[in-house]
């Protein structure tokens, strides 16, 4: 396997997946808190079920960092009941929304815009929130170049290099090769298309669009 073929070739793999399904348009919210909302709304839980969390919060409360940290505990929790730890979302949340805002003294906007903070450090410091979690933060909240990898992407990258990847290495490749907000925000919303259409648990390989360049695939057809 040439040095090019072990590597994760996200570039190729963003302009594939935009020939077939277009642009993602992901991810669905109406304002960058709403996404950091989303973020810690969704780990374990069915996208489904975070947009009935979310429409039960913005009908509870304007979404604001101010107005979601003033709910009563109790609302929140009852909002949140859809993603099936209401307890541990409402406290992680909150725990997120003080770091934010500095315990109420800034804005979401204004802490992307403070040079000082470690932006991803700070979130990831925040009591249960992972990589993901802060990646998908920074990439669709913040507009900073990250890229989050979910358990899709994994599944995808080890199919199509015919080997297991690193989040490590996924990452470091994927940003190298697409330095631009847009295409990372892009390819993170293709992969959860092309997960849940083509590479599934059991893959439908056939009229793939990664098909001639997956190992994944070969495997498939030559057993
Ligand atoms: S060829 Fe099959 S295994 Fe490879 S990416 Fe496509 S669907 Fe997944």
């Amino acid at each position: 396997m040439s040095e090019q073929e072990a590597s994760w070739p996200a570039q190729w793999i963003l302009t594939r997946l935009r020939d077939a399904y277009g642009t993602s348009q992901w991810w669905p919210a109406d304002s960058p808190l709403e996404v950091l909302v989303g973020a810690v709304l969704t780990q374990s839980v069915r996208w489904q079920n975070v947009r009935t969390a979310i429409a039960r919060l913005k009908a509870a409360a304007p979404m604001t960092e101010s107005a979601l940290m003033a709910l009563p505990r109790a609302d929140l929790t009852a909002c949140l009941k859809p993603t099936r730890f209401p307890n541990q979302k409402a406290r992680r949340l909150l725990g997120l929304l003080e770091m934010i805002t500095d315990q109420g003294r800034r804005t979401l906007a204004q802490f992307f815009a403070t040079a000082e903070i470690d932006h991803r450090q700070a979130l990831l410091a925040v009591n249960g929130v992972g990589a993901e979690t802060a990646d998908a933060i920074l990439l669709y909240a913040g507009q900073r170049q990250a890229f989050p990898i979910d358990a899709y992407t994994r599944r995808i990258a080890a199919r199509v290099l015919g080997k297991d990847v690193t989040d490590h290495d996924l990452r470091s490749q994927t940003l190298a090769q697409l330095p631009e907000v847009e295409a990372l925000a892009d390819l993170h919303g293709l992969l959860v298309i092309h997960a849940q259409r083509h590479c599934l648990s059991r893959p439908h390989c056939l009229a793939c669009p990664l098909a001639d360049r997956c190992h994944g695939r070969q495997q498939e057809a030559t057993a």
